[in-house]
């Protein structure tokens, strides 16, 4: 059976709460061999990290999610570098900007408020960045209509922190500018939705060797689970579509896909 990875899950999180071992044999038993839990503040990514520790195929991702950022204290670089230590952490993140809902559309908020909202957001992405960039661990880009921002901060940094840039749901034109910029992108269950089109259109072009999958679970469930608590062992689904997009084997679809994550995430093993 084709082996893949789920390279974006949030295990820590209330929904999966007693029945992880469960939810990790399930699976291991669809063929998912590695799990990537990713973290959204430190107590996510210490929880994300304690979990690694519980299951030999699950590893860590620790990072302090945009929409977060207002509970951010204003320097996040000395606790992230003491978890970024730990052995099975594999990448910083997820980290970056969103501005789907900023505060002004919101009741009560201003314009200043959305100016303090984005300056924050870019200062945690900056530091996580930075940290990235000193231990040499890539980063898990969360990045919602703000794709040009996202972008822009993370030039400085080409050629010493790459991106995956979850979640991708853009068209082939923008997944050509992350390539451009040496990052890469990764596909959920979103890909399995009929309205989707442009996202299939963006798998077919996407080459080998600069595209992963995942799930994003607890959210995203894929066809036919679409609606439902999404699970790690649904990258089948996922993987299943893609291959079909691509017209190419799952075998093929598996070397490409688990050798794009080894490569990305450093310490994967
Ligand atoms: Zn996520």
């Amino acid at each position: 059976m084709p082996t893949f990875y789920d390279t974006h899950a949030h295990l820590d999180y209330p929904d999966f709460a007693n029945e992880l071992p469960l939810i990790v044999e399930r699976a291991q038993a669809a063929g998912i061999s590695r799990i990537i839990s990713i973290g959204t503040d430190f107590a996510s990514s210490e929880r994300a990290i304690q979990i690694s520790e519980q299951f030999p195929n699950v590893f860590a991702a620790v990072g302090w999610h945009p929409t977060n950022a207002m509970e951010a204290p204003d320097d996040v670089r000395p606790r992230l570098r003491e978890l970024a230590n730990h052995p099975k952490v594999v990448a910083i993140g997820e980290t970056g900007l969103d501005y789907y809902r900023l505060p002004s559309q919101q009741s009560g908020g201003t314009p200043e408020d959305d100016a303090r909202y984005k300056r924050k957001q870019a200062q945690v992405f900056q530091q996580q960045l930075e940290v990235a960039a000193e231990v040499g661990l890539n980063c898990v880009i969360h990045q919602r209509s703000s794709f040009d921002d996202t972008l822009a901060q993370m030039k400085p940094f080409v050629g010493r922190v790459r991106g995956v840039f979850h979640c991708f749901v853009d068209d082939p034109e923008r997944m050509r500018q992350v390539l451009a910029a040496g990052s890469i992108v990764s596909f959920t269950g979103i890909i399995t939705f009929k309205n989707a089109q442009s996202i299939r259109d963006t798998a077919a072009a996407v080459p080998a060797g600069h595209f992963m999958l995942e799930t994003d679970a607890p959210y995203l469930a894929p066809v036919p689970y679409r609606g439902k608590r999404c699970e790690p062992g649904y990258v089948k689904e996922i993987a299943e579509l893609v291959a079909q997009v691509k017209g190419c084997s799952l075998e093929e679809l598996s070397t490409a896909t688990c050798g794009t994550a080894r490569n990305f995430f450093r310490k994967l093993s």
